[in-house]
């Protein structure tokens, strides 16, 4: 992914949600796309703002999630995982 898109946000339609009992806390999501993600007081990590992101950002932190503990959707319809 190029440097910029992370810089200049898309105009998605995605929606995200986590399984908190599947998230372990190591923070890729976070490191990924940080103005979609953060970590808690209980290291668990907690939706944001999805529109705060590229795209490519949401599926790289979805993909990467060790526990693939983040879904992502758009108008009702599962994408990922
Ligand atoms: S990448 Fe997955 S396991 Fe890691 S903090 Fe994010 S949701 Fe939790």
């Amino acid at each position: 992914m190029a440097y910029w898109r992370r810089l200049i946000p898309e105009n998605h339609d995605i929606q995200v949600a986590i399984d908190r009992s599947q998230c372990i806390g190591n923070g890729i999501c976070v490191t990924l796309a940080p103005g979609a993600f953060e970590l808690d007081a209980s290291m668990k990590a907690v939706v944001l703002d999805p529109a705060a992101e590229s795209e490519d950002a949401l599926w790289a932190a979805a993909e990467s999630c060790p526990t693939q503990a983040i879904y992502l959707s758009s108008g009702g319809e599962a994408l990922y995982p």
